[in-house]
């Protein structure tokens, strides 16, 4: 598919999108200039619903059906742990499905329809500002998100859509935009604290490759707890001169304002908030000062600095070893935060980038690579399911598991089970079960070897994934050279929905498929000290006397029965036997060597 690719910054308080418009990222506006667009939903019954600013305002009169937050419900399961609205007025409960919804009145609604009503917005916004339909987009999660969290948030834009050509993690986006590009190896710290979340991570560059080295976060604090702090203040303030009625009746109209408050705050050292006819045609104002909310923040906040120093000691990194440190989300224009920020990382941080802004950004710096219409920046993928092959018993084998960061390579030596084997069939495998039959085949090819006895002959095999996601597996004789190569196409362009069922199958039959590959280890384990033992018993000949024999022919037999009636404990138990009981075989072996 060809055409533009929206970056997408699907935000739990905010969501912006852009385009790489004649070779610039531009974030596009709406009709009134305003490029940040409310990630809230409202859903009316018997209209069409509305989304951004309109919603937002509606929250006041309709609060059970307008949502925001909804992010944090996105592929989350009651498994997961309870779930809540986040202090909106909509109630959320388990759907069919085992996965959070919300009740809405036409009924229970995942949320990834209410993303989806968020992405079609943004994307009828980018479509009236090119001129043209747009059917692809980058969007960006947080590095955290687990799979069915991504799974969601692409099953969203295909709602909306819209391809997703690729989900980035939004401390890699914020980098992008920061400018980081191919030749500035280094680490970083993105310091991510929006409305409703706030997440550090460490990143790293090395080889024109980002890698998330350690994520920490809450998903539970932002700026909104320090508006509700404001709002708590104002409401004391209204009960001690106004009385308690007013107190509970103006609540709504303190929380609305509390953020302009706030904001101004940072501009200012003290602010003025006026109420006109607050209460019974009562006007009412009052004054709050920065140092009042910088006490406030410390309070709501105090948990920052540990995620921070958790995230550094996650990563190994040292705050001396950061080459920069990168502000993300719109509270962190708070001068307070900027002082807290380079305080913990013991620099100034970098502010260049509006923080708002910086995600969107990164996402069509990444999707405008993805288009060809930039160039000169990196481009980052993942392996979606664990690559390998198939050993000895019919076990999968794992090469590059499950999220390598491509480029990419590994390699393992083998050896033979058997004597005299001819070579060694390469079934490259892809999937996350224990058995190779329950994986997917991808391909395979014969490496030959001269005959040797079995763990002589040496092979070596290598996965490597390229920038392009091409995988090239590479087996080669490691005693005579010789060596096959084949290329699969389709290792990292997998559809979502078969690997969300691989991995989902792949959780469903832990149990089963470990004990079965416990089982395998254990059975050719057996079987090599079967083979063993009939071996020293034929180079010995007539040195082991006839009730030696006997001995160790009932101790073989009792693993031979074992074997059959597949008992794990008895297996253990004869081979133990046959260990000990073959012990003057194997010193009489031994004592024959030169
Ligand atoms: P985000 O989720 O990144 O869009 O960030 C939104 C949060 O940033 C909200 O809590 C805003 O109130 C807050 N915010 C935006 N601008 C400022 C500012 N100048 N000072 C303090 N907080 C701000």
């Amino acid at each position: 598919m060809s055409g533009p690719i929206l970056g997408i910054d699907l935000g739990t308080t905010n969501s912006l999108v852009g385009l790489v418009d004649t070779g610039f990222p531009v974030l596009i506006p709406d009709d009134e200039g305003r490029r940040i667009l409310p990630s809230v939903v409202h859903f009316h019954p018997g209209t069409a619903p509305t989304v951004g600013e309109s919603a937002k305002r509606a929250r006041l009169t309709h609060p059970a059906e307008v949502i925001g937050s909804a992010k944090r419900l996105m592929g989350r399961r009651t498994a997961d742990g309870p779930a809540d609205s986040g202090g909106w007025g909509y109630q959320v409960r388990p759907g069919p499905d085992g996965r959070w919804g919300i009740d809405l009145p036409h009924g229970w609604t995942p949320p990834e329809t209410i993303a989806a009503a968020i992405l079609r917005e943004l994307k009828r916004r980018a479509e009236a500002y090119l001129g043209r339909d747009i059917h692809r987009a980058v969007i960006t999660v947080p590095a955290y998100f687990h799979d069915a969290q991504r799974q969601a948030t692409k099953r969203a834009g295909e709602l909306a859509g819209l391809t997703v050509e690729r989900i980035l993690n939004e401390p890699t986006a914020a980098a992008l935009a920061y400018g980081l590009s191919r030749n500035q190896a280094g680490r970083y710290a993105v310091f991510d604290l929006g409305g409703g979340t706030f997440d550090l991570s460490i990143l790293e560059q090395k080889e024109g490759v980002f890698r998330v080295l350690s994520t920490c976060g809450d998903t539970r604090l932002g700026g909104d707890d320090l508006d509700a702090a404001i709002t708590e203040e104002l409401q004391r303030r209204v009960h001690a001169e106004l009385g308690p009625e007013a107190a509970i009746h103006s609540r709504p109209t303190l929380r609305q304002n509390a953020e302009s408050l706030k904001i101004d705050l940072s501009q200012r050292e003290s602010v003025q908030a006026d109420f006109p006819f607050l209460w019974q045609g009562q006007s009412w104002s009052t004054t709050l000062d920065r140092s009042w909310l910088e006490q406030e923040a410390s309070r709501v906040f105090a948990n920052i600095p540990n995620l921070c120093r958790r995230a550094l000691s996650d990563a190994g990194v040292d705050p001396a070893d950061l080459d920069d440190v990168l502000l993300v989300g719109g509270q962190t224009r708070m001068p307070w935060i900027r002082t807290l920020a380079s305080e913990l990382f013991h620099q100034e941080p970098n502010t260049s980038v509006d923080p708002d802004e910086a995600v969107a950004l990164g996402a069509t710096i990444q999707a405008g690579m993805l288009e060809g219409s930039l160039r000169g920046v990196v481009l980052l993928d993942v392996t979606p399911l664990s690559l390998g092959i198939e050993t000895f018993g019919g076990l999968m084998n794992v090469i590059l598991p499950r999220n390598s960061t491509i480029p990419c390579k590994a390699g393992e030596q083998f050896t033979s089970a058997v004597d005299s084997q001819p070579g060694v069939r390469i079934k490259i495998l892809q999937g996350e079960r224990e058995l190779a039959k329950d994986n997917w085949e991808l391909g395979q090819f014969d490496l030959p070897f001269p005959p040797a006895p079995r763990g002589v002959p040496r092979v070596g095999v290598q996965f490597s994934i390229d920038a392009d996601g091409i995988l090239t597996v590479l087996g080669r004789d490691l005693t005579t050279g010789s060596e096959q190569t084949l290329e699969i196409r389709t290792a990292v362009d997998v559809d979502d929905v078969q690997v969300e069922a691989m991995v989902s199958q792949s959780v469903e039959h832990a149990l089963q498929d470990m004990a079965e590959r416990q089982w395998v280890e254990a059975r050719l384990g057996a079987e090599r000290a079967i083979t063993m033992t009939r071996k020293a018993l034929a180079i010995l000949g007539t040195q082991v006397s006839g009730p030696e024999q006997a001995d160790v022919a009932r101790l073989l037999n009792a693993v031979e029965t074992a074997l059959r009636t597949r008992d794990p404990r008895q297996l253990k138990e004869s081979l133990r036997a046959l260990d000990e009981g073959t012990k003057p075989l194997a010193d009489r072996l031994m004592s024959r060597l030169p």
